[in-house]
């Protein structure tokens, strides 16, 4: 991959460490996260169930989601800058599951406020601005009756990774790195890349977004890469807790046309990794099927699921689901001949199609194409032989115009 030169103007910003570091202790092997004191054995996961958005409910159980890990003071020190990172991907309706529920961050910003800290909510979608996606969904009314501050992480600036497994520097967001902590709270989505996104996904908003189709792009068809991507970018901006939105999940077509699924739980976790594993369990994903998950087996450093505190609610498993098509059947690996591999993956792997029956030629997926395989003729045109897999396309369509197709021998042979 090819790697840029920007400096941190300020070392100490690349690594932070807050209170109670045993909660966010760096996971990897040798390394791995100092159990809660007061489970001595386990490190820990709460979900709590909360069955809608009433403002004093999600409030309640953001708060007993939090209380079982120790409470918002064992993650906040009183007088701390802290940013809250929902995911704001795009101009959307509340109701369409596409955002973090404001009631959620409404939630997460009070009880960082009690803690006696100062709450400062940013993100950067892949489209547009974080301004506009918070008129949207209702929450720029939210901070502004809480007197809360929005800011677009926008001004890329190279942060070294020195413990990254595989990426060593990265473009980060300038104003995402001048925080004394950070706090991830995502919204639960299929994804048709990622199969699912959760709290690791999540911080790859802090990208800002005209540098998130490098990634893209450098990644390739490889959906592997990239998740491995974003487990070196979750260690590096290391947030001190995660609390994800569940209550309305979305399934299907994620992240960006899939359809509200409600689950009815809130999740959190000092370390996402472990949040998203007991999340995908619950929803009946194999860890095999998604890509940050397997890259972390790969790396030896996902979390063993028998030693995972799960704390309050005895959630049942989600039966029904709806995934989207599997990014990259199992079988592909790096040990094939490259052109087998290459033929393989191409008649297997899921690509995006259009229903130009909904497509408006709006023009905004030729405009986030990363690698400019897509034409606007008639109809909108794509190059599949070019065409890297990304879906990006398929995130920023504001129709629902783009889905995923099974590649023609995945159709063929559904068992592959
Ligand atoms: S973004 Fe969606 S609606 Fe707009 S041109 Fe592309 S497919 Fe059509
Ligand atoms: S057509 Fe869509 S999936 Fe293919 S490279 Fe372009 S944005 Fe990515």
């Amino acid at each position: 991959m090819k790697e840029t030169t920007l400096l941190v103007d300020d070392p100490a910003q690349r690594r932070r460490k807050g209170p109670d570091y045993d909660l966010r202790a760096d996971p990897r092997p040798g390394n791995r996260p100092t159990p809660m004191k007061e489970n001595p054995e386990k490190a820990a996961v709460s979900v709590i169930r909360c069955p809608d958005y009433g403002t004093d409910r999600v409030y309640g159980a953001v708060k007993e989601a939090v209380g079982l890990l120790g409470g918002m003071g064992r993650f906040v020190k009183k007088g701390e800058r802290i940013l809250l990172k929902p995911n704001l991907l795009a101009a959307k309706p509340v109701d369409s599951a596409v955002t973090t529920h404001p009631h959620v961050v409404k939630a997460v910003l009070r009880l960082v406020k009690e803690a006696g800290a100062a709450p400062v909510v940013g993100d950067s979608p892949g489209l547009g601005s974080a301004r506009k996606v918070a008129d949207k969904c209702g929450l720029a009314g939210i901070l502004k009756d809480t007197g809360t501050e929005l800011i677009e992480l926008k001004e890329p600036v190279e942060a070294e990774n020195p413990e990254g497994h595989t990426f060593k520097r990265f473009e980060v967001a300038r104003e995402a790195l001048g925080f004394d902590g950070i706090i991830n709270i995502p919204k639960l989505k299929t994804h048709v890349q990622m199969f699912l996104t959760m709290g690791v996904k999540n911080m790859f908003g802090c990208v800002p977004g005209k540098k998130k189709p490098q990634w893209h792009l450098a990644a390739g068809t490889d959906a592997l890469f990239f998740a491995g991507m974003l487990l070196d970018l979750y260690y590096l901006l290391r947030p001190r807790l995660t609390i994800m939105d569940a209550i309305t999940a979305m399934e299907g077509n994620g992240p960006g046309s899939g359809d509200p699924r409600d689950l009815g739980l809130v999740f959190a976790s000092p370390d996402a990794l472990m949040m998203d594993t007991v999340a995908a369990g619950l929803l009946g994903a194999r860890a095999y099927d998604v890509p940050v998950l397997r890259v972390a087996m790969e790396r030896g450093i996902a979390p063993d699921e028998s030693a995972i505190n799960t704390l309050g609610e005895k959630a049942q498993p989600v039966r029904d689901f709806r995934f989207p098509p599997l990014m990259s059947p199992n079988f592909i690996t790096s040990r094939l001949p490259y052109f087998v591999d290459k033929i393989l993956r191409k008649s297997l792997t899921a690509r995006p199609n259009i229903n130009h029956g909904i497509c408006t030629r709006c023009n905004i997926c030729v405009e986030v194409c990363p690698p400019s395989v897509m034409e606007r003729k008639d109809r909108i045109l794509i190059d599949y032989d070019k065409c890297i897999r990304c879906f990006c396309c398929q995130e920023m369509c504001p129709h629902g115009a783009i889905t995923s197709k099974e590649g023609w021998l995945k159709r063929l042979i559904p068992g592959l």
